[in-house]
């Protein structure tokens, strides 16, 4: 482990408020942890709750940190009531013990008082394309294992969905910055504003010396509705106007087309941006929402409406045409939605903002060969991240579709091994 010679070990363990110390108390550190078996990315919470009881923040951090670089984020962002919460045996009688909020005190302390140490490279040139969850975790594992790492980004700055997608009051930019600070620290060199694909080809980079790409460049392109009207100045997707909710203007009255996470990080981003009525559309019902819980609720309180059983048939500069929906019965007893065919209804608004998912950009995979793609334009790899083109590897949105930030990082990790071993049996580290 390169971090512990630039530790404020003092700071860190002596002179801490434990804000969670009751919540760690609680828990009674089951040898079967089921909250550890229902953790995707296997976090070691027993282990972890006891560090922290004995005021052993550093290690338990260190300990996060290297089964996870993104457990600060996770703690925030996980969907933890299926997950570490959901699965905790004191919330079959009772409350639940609140585990992410333990670890992001302990993830965040570690990487604000860590300055991981300059890693000197020994070993093969990467390139890794898009600095995303995937990204960060790939560029990260091979820098610490003495990879020359540089990581490739589109934005100014990296974090992908964590800094462009996902709102601050979700998931506070400065964490990522945290997270940007070490990978420079340690030596990963990093190009902002440069996508991958136009100027720069995946063969150029392999022509320049690097010796194996690592794709994790999410899904950047808008799913559209392909009905008469998206093109309209009143129209907005959602992944765009996530990217700088400041400077929309959406009137008073916003409908969401769709009813997933992004639909609800939409909604309650434009209501604190000061839009009095914002309405998420959505052609099923409230249960069928592919949004979490957590959100719906979040959404609810905050005094977003619902109008269920719609589904848009074209886009207005005054508001939007719907169908109204019935569920029947289809073959083998599945229950599905079609329009009525009779009812129509009209919703004024000013603005409609689409958020029914995404897709990859095709970029990469149009200015090179050999990198093949599925239908959806998602690139195909095996379990371990090898494309259909040589020396190249994926993981993250990019290969699975719209995911989770920690399946992103669960397969980074394997990819980030398969990278290594291909370096290591070509001779590409001497
Ligand atoms: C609005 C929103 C909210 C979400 N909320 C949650 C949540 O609460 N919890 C959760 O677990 N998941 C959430 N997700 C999903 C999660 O963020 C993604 O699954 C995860 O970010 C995928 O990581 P990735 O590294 O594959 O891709 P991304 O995060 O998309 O990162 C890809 C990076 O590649 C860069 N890039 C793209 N093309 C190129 C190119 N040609 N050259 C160079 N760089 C390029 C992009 O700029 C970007 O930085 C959310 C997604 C969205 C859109």
């Amino acid at each position: 482990m390169p971090h512990s010679s630039n530790v404020n070990q003092h700071c860190i363990d002596t002179h801490v408020i434990r804000a969670n110390q009751g919540e760690a108390q609680r828990c009674v550190l089951c040898k079967k942890p089921h909250c550890q078996v229902g953790c995707p990315i296997d976090t070691p919470i027993p282990e972890i709750v006891k560090l922290y009881r004995e005021d052993k923040l550093l290690d338990a951090g260190k300990i996060l940190f290297e089964n996870n670089p993104l457990s600060v984020i996770c703690a925030l962002v996980c969907v933890h009531e299926d997950q570490c919460k959901g699965n905790c045996v004191r919330g079959k009688k009772g409350e639940p013990i609140r585990f992410h909020e333990i670890e992001y005190e302990i993830s965040l302390r570690y990487l604000e008082q860590v300055q991981f140490p300059k890693v000197t490279p020994t070993k093969a040139r990467i390139a890794v394309v898009g600095g995303g969850p995937a990204g960060i975790t790939v560029a990260y594992l091979l820098a610490r294992n003495g990879y020359n790492v540089t990581l490739f980004d589109a934005h100014d700055k990296i974090g992908g969905v964590l800094r462009y997608g996902i709102p601050e009051y979700r998931l506070p930019k400065r964490i990522i910055d945290l997270l940007e600070n070490e990978l420079y620290a340690m030596g990963v060199k990093i190009r902002p504003n440069t996508m991958i694909g136009p100027v720069i080809s995946l063969d150029r980079l392999f022509e320049d010396g690097y010796k194996a790409a690592f794709i994790g460049t999410g899904v950047w392109n808008p799913r559209t509705l392909g009905i008469k009207g998206e093109t309209l100045g009143n129209v907005h997707y959602a992944i765009d106007y996530l990217k700088s909710p400041n400077v929309y203007r959406l009137g008073k009255r916003l409908a969401v087309i769709g009813a997933g996470n992004v639909a609800m990080d939409v909604a309650r981003s434009a209501k604190r941006n000061g839009v009095p009525e914002v309405t998420i559309i959505y052609r099923k019902n409230f249960e069928q929402m592919p949004a979490t819980r957590h959100e719906l609720e979040q959404a609810r309180s905050e005094g977003i409406r619902f109008l269920l059983q719609r589904a848009p048939i074209e886009l207005t500069e005054t508001g939007l045409r719907l169908a109204v929906q019935e569920q029947v019965s289809g073959e083998n007893g599945s229950m599905n939605w079609r329009d009525r065919g009779i009812a129509e209804e009209f919703f004024a608004c000013d603005t409609i903002i689409i958020a029914v998912s995404q897709v990859p950009k095709t970029n990469i995979v149009s200015s090179t060969t050999k990198l093949n793609t599925n239908r959806m334009g998602l690139l195909i790899t095996d379990d371990k991240g090898n494309t259909t083109k040589e020396g190249t590897f994926a993981s993250g949105d990019v290969v699975t579709g719209a995911k989770t930030v920690v399946e992103a990082v669960v397969q980074a990790k394997v990819v980030a091994e398969t990278i290594d071993r291909y370096c290591r049996e070509n001779g590409y580290n001497t």
